[in-house]
């Protein structure tokens, strides 16, 4: 039982949300419609999370600036284009537990992994290898591989492990002194397990090893602190859990120590250099990092894209990530209380269950007719996904989501038995 006093009624969820400090935070984003018109019941926080409605307003005001000021936009306004990367980076560094000069947004997630591979895997001829995890998103594994065969290396270097700290650590006691790299979830996109990225961060730095990770699935969703716990690098987008909207700046955190060091390879561009002198233009023909994580900027930013980030990112400021995450272990314990009730031969829990192993999303194993399941439940209005063959991954997401949308979920999850059997 995650949830003292849990009773599977609709009166009990819609009295949890009446006691939630947070709940009137629903309203402040805009909730997709089902074919039925109604609002639907929105679990997919984890891969697009939903428009804050003040969203539309600041994007506005950015369109007004061009249309009036033209390029002095760049220099004018309350917050100049200039610099305008610089007014997420507090609210970011917050939520990852990095100094505010360890972190940078911009491009996307697998650009960031290339630009910061560039800097971070240096393989010699006796140390090539770079382990990740398993189950491996895509877009990584195909960044990863890349960068191996642009060194000359294929793919006997590329070490992979299940997410599980036992055996990523054995691991790297046997192979560590031919890795190079480690590279891993903070978050897995598929199940939904945390790693304890202190923990592996000791154990590859033991090794000799760089250790990087990847947090799409983490910022926004699960305490961080990049810094204390040594990590070397990080990466990760920003249309999940922050709200960013599709294809929002991602960004990337660069440990102080490594962000002092001007001297570190890299893939330069005007955006990273010393921001008095870029301006400048042909006037200065050397590039001179800026230090800390900006010195990894190569092009100016997208505006459009960054303001509904400004936006969103204040929420969690004025939240905090501390009350979030208090309200998302109790919401997806409650709906782990719900599920528990539904026989095991209908249902795996594919995400671990103790509180420091997850975070909002739970990855359901469907054991009968999943494309059935799935069918029903997006008839009836709920908005969660499916990856095959069988995986449900559902997010009830703490600054949107009520305790009734978990509550409705199982309910319609519950009454969607397979129907041939
Ligand atoms: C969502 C996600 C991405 C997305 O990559 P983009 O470059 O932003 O398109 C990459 N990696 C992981 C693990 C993800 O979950």
């Amino acid at each position: 039982m995650f949830t003292p006093g849990f009773d599977p009624s609709q009166e009990y969820a819609q009295a949890l949300d009446r006691a939630d400090p947070i709940s009137t935070y629903r309203d402040l984003f805009h909730l997709p419609k089902a074919s039925t018109g109604k609002p639907c019941v929105y679990l997919c926080g984890h891969s697009l999370g939903l428009m804050p409605k003040a969203v539309r307003s600041l994007i506005d005001e950015e369109l007004r600036i061009w249309a009036d000021l033209g390029v002095e936009g760049h220099f004018q306004g309350t917050a100049p284009w200039y610099r305008y990367h610089e007014t997420v980076r507090e609210s970011g560094a917050r939520l990852l537990g990095a100094r505010p000069d360890e972190v940078v947004f911009m491009n996307s997630l697998t650009v960031n992994l290339h630009l910061l591979m560039a800097t971070f895997y240096r393989p010699t001829t006796s140390r090539s290898a770079i382990l990740i995890d398993e189950p491996t998103f895509p877009s990584d594994r195909y960044a990863i591989v890349s960068q191996l065969q642009h060194h000359g290396f294929d793919r006997t270097s590329l070490l992979t492990c299940s997410a599980a700290e036992d055996e990523i650590e054995e691991l790297l006691d046997r192979e560590g002194r031919r890795i190079a790299l480690v590279f891993l979830s903070g978050v897995n996109f598929l199940t939904g397990r945390v790693l304890d990225l202190a923990r592996l961060a000791k154990a590859a730095h033991r090794q000799g090893c760089v250790f990087g990770v990847d947090l799409a699935h983490a910022i926004g969703n699960v305490p961080l602190a990049l810094h204390d716990w040594n990590i070397d690098f990080a990466v990760w987008c920003s249309y999940k859990y922050l709200n960013g909207g599709p294809g929002a700046v991602g960004g990337a955190y660069v440990h102080y120590r490594h962000g002092q060091d001007r001297s570190l390879p890299r893939f330069a561009g005007w955006w990273g250099n010393d921001p008095d002198i870029r301006f400048r233009m042909q006037l200065e023909p050397d590039f001179i990092p800026q230090i800390g994580a900006d010195g990894w900027q190569v092009s100016n930013p997208p505006i459009l894209s960054l303001a509904p980030l400004r936006v969103s990112l204040r929420l969690f400021d004025e939240v905090s990530l501390t009350t979030l995450r208090n309200k998302s272990l109790r919401l997806t314990g409650y709906l782990l209380d719900l599920l528990m009730r539904l026989s095991s031969d209908r249902l795996e829990i594919l995400t671990p269950v103790a509180a420091e192993q997850r975070g909002c999303q739970l990855s359901l194993r469907i054991k009968q007719c999943p494309r059935e399941v799935q069918l029903a439940l997006s008839n009836a209005g709920v908005s969660c996904d499916f990856r095959e063959p069988d995986v449900l991954r559902v997010a009830p997401v703490p600054l949107y989501n009520s305790f009734e949308d978990v509550w409705n979920f199982a309910q319609i999850l519950t009454g969607s038995a397979c129907t041939n059997l």
